[in-house]
């Protein structure tokens, strides 16, 4: 990678005069840099926050406003569910796995309800009503959705509740969210510096002290008394990151503002910084979860590879990483007809038949591929069983002609995009690894320890994931950590 500017830090020693000065700099106004700003104000921070883009929003502002939550928060328990922490952490730490962060997954539970409390007294809406079958993005206004707590294998691991808490919208959510954060932060003393992109750390000491940034043509110095924290998004949108940590996701479309470029992790990486679950991803797999769930995923010779009521991500996650996204989905015209209009973003079958047989032809299967699969699944279904993959009898059905196939690297758009999307090769992804932190966004080095005045959050970090993703962790991490960061760098440590 040779990035155009350079990105090595600067000596202190080598600024003459701050343009700025402050407690607090927060570079990248997602929904981490919005949280982190709102609780270092809060812990008596002077902050300043900067943008490269002409406003706030970023990745966030584009998203469906769904955040994990759970513990028993007031929806849950409205919409008639129990949960506990205990059952939150034990999900977590399945179906983030293997190797998701324990500490930050059992913190991030414990502190569930809480945080939901904080989300809505800043006035984040959340409305009392579930929406209750698999899809990505709701399209009404309910605010309760499950995230495959139900399906198998989560199911026997933890006490099943659905903790996908949508932001209250009549789309995607994450406008509102944004909105609401960025009402929150407009009342606080915290000031924005909008067009302005942070390039270098500047270090004294071994302690980052300051940002070398670009406003336009100007290039300006700021200085932190207390710490610098990144939430700058992730590395989707850098070709040579993606090429050089999770080449598996190199040529997938991305889902992120334009500006998941990962200049903010590498400018960590510059002064020592570690990185985590690089290969780590958001795999938004093309298809609609409702199409899949009433009838079966399968690979290239026709073998379903697993239940098909789990979170999509999780699928996407083993379609990518077994069959790399050579998969259809196959379902029957009852099963199509079943999803409403307002819930097919636009996907029709690539291939119908009337038999199996011709079907398989059709799409290049070796012959009695579908046949035997189908058949084995109908021979159970019919008795509301799947010992193969075990998915909920809710879903169980034979089968029966006419039958179709949609081939999910054909990609698809949520109408949200417009024309836009494209979900390019099969997926669209965003990454989840980056900078390895504390729970208090502390950016550790490569011995361990934590960069004296160097904080991080959102997805410029690793989080609470490793190789799983579970829809709402990244709105629900960013804020949760970067409301830690912005304590944690509040005191100065
Ligand atoms: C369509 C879509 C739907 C999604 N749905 C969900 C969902 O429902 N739930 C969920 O949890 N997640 C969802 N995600 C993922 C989620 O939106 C992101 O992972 C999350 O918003 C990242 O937050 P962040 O604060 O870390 O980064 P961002 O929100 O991307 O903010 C980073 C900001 O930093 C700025 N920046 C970057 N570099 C610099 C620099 N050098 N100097 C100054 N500023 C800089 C950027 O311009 C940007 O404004 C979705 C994403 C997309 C695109």
């Amino acid at each position: 990678m040779s990035p155009r500017v350079p990105i090595t830090p600067i000596d202190a020693a080598e600024i003459t005069t701050y343009d700025h000065e402050t407690d607090v700099l927060i570079i990248g106004y997602g929904c981490a840099g919005a949280a982190s700003a709102l609780d270092a104000v809060e812990a008596g921070s002077d902050v300043i926050l900067l943008e490269r883009q002409s406003g706030g929003g970023g990745s966030s502002a584009l998203s469906g406003g769904e955040v994990y939550l759970g513990g028993g928060t007031p929806i849950q328990e409205a919409c008639g569910f129990d949960d506990t922490a205990e059952a939150m952490e034990k999900f977590l730490l399945a179906a983030l796995g293997p190797g998701a962060d324990e500490e930050k997954v059992g913190l991030y539970s414990r502190d569930s309800r809480a945080h939901y409390q904080w989300l809505v007294d800043h006035d984040v809406p959340f409305k009392p009503s579930l929406w209750d079958s698999p899809t990505w993005v709701p399209p009404t206004d309910d605010g309760l959705m499950w995230m495959g707590e139900n399906s198998y294998p989560f199911n026997e691991i933890a006490e099943p509740a659905p903790r996908g808490h949508r932001v209250t919208s009549d789309g995607f959510g994450g406008k509102v969210l944004m909105a609401a954060l960025s009402e929150a932060v407009d009342k606080t003393s915290a000031a924005v510096h909008t067009d302005t992109t942070a390039l270098r750390l500047i270090v004294e000491d071994g302690r980052v002290v300051g940002v070398v940034a670009r406003h336009f043509n100007d290039t300006v110095a700021y200085r932190a008394r207390r710490g610098v924290i990144i939430t700058t998004g992730g590395f989707a949108d850098n070709k040579d990151m993606l090429a050089q940590h999770a080449p598996r996701l190199v040529g997938l479309g991305v889902n992120s503002d334009g500006g998941d470029d990962g200049r903010g992790i590498v400018m960590a990486q510059a002064v020592g910084a570690a990185v985590k679950n690089m290969a780590g991803a958001q795999v938004g797999i093309s298809l609609v979860p409702g199409m899949m769930v009433r009838g079966m995923i399968v690979d290239s010779v026709g073998q379903r590879f697993i239940n098909e009521d789990v979170y999509p991500g999780l699928v996407g996650v083993a379609a990518l990483n077994k069959h790399n996204l050579k998969v259809w989905v196959i379902l029957d015209e009852q099963a199509y007809e079943e999803v409403p209009e307002d819930e097919r973003w636009g996907v029709q079958p690539h291939f119908v038949a009337e038999t199996l047989a011709e079907l398989e032809l059709e799409i290049g299967m070796p012959e009695g591929a579908l046949q035997t699969t189908v058949g084995e699944y109908n021979r159970f279904a019919a008795e509301g069983q799947d010992p193969y993959f075990h998915k909920s009898s809710r879903w169980l059905r034979p089968l029966q002609s006419p039958f179709a196939a949609i081939d999910v690297r054909r990609g698809m758009a949520p109408p949200e995009y417009g024309d836009g999307g494209t979900g390019g090769g099969g997926a669209e992804v965003f990454s989840t690894g980056g900078l390895w932190t504390t729970v208090d966004g502390h950016v550790l080095d490569l011995d361990g320890g934590p960069i004296p005045g160097l904080f991080a959050a959102g997805r410029a970090t690793s989080g609470l994931h490793s190789q799983g993703y579970i829809s709402g962790t990244s709105l629900g991490d960013g804020t949760f950590f970067g409301r830690r960061a912005g304590v944690a760098a509040s005191a100065g440590q």
